[in-house]
């Protein structure tokens, strides 16, 4: 089992970051947040899939003003991402947004950074101390020769003591780069070098597959060293699968499990029907049901029950037909078209009657 470092507890909201919590999964919305009904619609579509903090860009007052019917629609925290100007960060907190997410070096100074941190205080919300490669300070950037991982790190302590001197402690840090590597070394010096809380992510990684690989190499060895106390997975992609991957990775390094586990086999010339086509389906009929159990996808049934024992229920193709199973044993045959539907309704038993997974040979 992987042990987490153990840093400072913080809150955002209702929601505890830090210490020695598993990591929690954030997303960021990709509508325009001045769209009240669009942004409301994926914040719950998000939220069924199990993202606990959801962040929204901020680009003006109609934006700061959108927080407003949005936090109350939504049930959880909101994160204002804010570049440039203070007043938004200060609006959207107190238009109900429970963090910000600042870019200490792009929002205007020490005075602005004090006045965001006193409603911060007074509006109980926490600040994300958000540095990218892309804004580094210019002394920082000649010191090391560019937005290396030491310029980020040392850029990042400096607005850590900032808060500090400001008596303000309700904070994470993020140093973001689209640079695997250098992501996970600015990470893996800053948490020798601070016990805040870290949000860890790749940025800028590209579409669905180059960004889920990117995104799983970083956020995967960062967290197989105990590095991480919230993650978001960035992608060029729908908004769902930012969530679905987050959780994936979590799963595959048995930090966290949410929703059912699917097994697929590769399929090969034995299989004789569109397991492609039926694994996605099964895929996304149970992506939002929070339920702990293991489903195989296989391609025949020469090998795909016995590969899929330990599986507690799964489906393994034949010609023009399926069988569905139980922890590898013959439940019923169905014809291929009815299968999707034959299948789901057995995993509805499952779900009323989860301790009988005994299975059944009788047809
Ligand atoms: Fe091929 Fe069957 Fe194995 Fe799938 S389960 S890879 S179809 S042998």
């Amino acid at each position: 089992m992987i042990e987490k470092k153990k840093t400072k507890e913080i809150h955002v909201g209702n929601v505890i970051i830090g210490g020695k919590n598993p990591p929690v999964v954030q997303s960021m919305t990709k509508t325009d947040t001045r769209d009240v009904e669009a942004t409301v619609k994926q914040i719950h579509q998000l939220e069924a899939l199990g993202c606990e903090i959801i962040r929204v860009a901020v680009l003006d007052q109609d934006a700061s003003e959108a927080i407003r019917k949005i936090s109350k629609a939504i049930h959880i925290p909101l994160i204002a991402d804010i570049h440039f100007d203070p007043s938004l960060a200060i609006e959207s907190m107190k238009a109900g947004a429970k963090g910000v997410r600042i870019n200490p070096g792009n929002i205007g100074g020490l005075r602005s950074l004090k006045r965001i941190v006193e409603v911060a205080k007074a509006e109980d919300c926490a600040i994300r101390i958000g540095v990218n490669s892309g804004s580094i300070e210019k002394e920082l950037l000649k010191k090391y020769g560019g937005p290396v991982p030491d310029s980020m790190v040392e850029s990042a302590l400096g607005f850590v003591k900032v808060l500090e001197d400001l008596d303000f402690t309700n904070f994470k840090i993020s140093l973001k780069s689209s640079n695997v590597l250098d992501t996970i070394k600015a990470y893996e010096k800053i948490s020798h070098l601070t016990e805040y809380p870290l949000h860890i992510g790749i940025t800028e990684t590209g579409t669905l597959i180059p960004g889920t690989v990117k995104s799983s190499v970083g956020l995967g060895i960062l967290l197989m060293r105990g590095i991480g106390d919230t993650i978001r997975v960035s992608l060029c992609s729908q908004p769902h699968h930012e969530v679905v991957v987050a959780y994936e990775i979590l799963r595959a390094l048995e930090i966290r499990k949410r929703g059912p586990e699917i097994i697929a086999c590769p399929t090969c010339g034995r299989c004789e029907i569109d397991l492609v086509g039926l694994a996605e389906k099964v895929e996304a009929s149970l992506s939002y049901l929070d339920l702990p159990i293991k489903v195989a996808v296989m391609g025949c049934v020469v090998n795909g029950p016995g590969e899929a024992r330990e599986a507690d229920i799964g489906i393994a193709g034949g010609r023009g037909t399926g069988i569905i199973f139980k922890k590898g044993r013959l439940l019923k045959k169905v014809k291929e078209e009815d299968l999707l539907k034959e299948f789901l309704k057995e995993i509805t038993s499952v779900m009323e009657h989860p301790q009988d997974t005994s299975g059944r040979t009788d047809r």
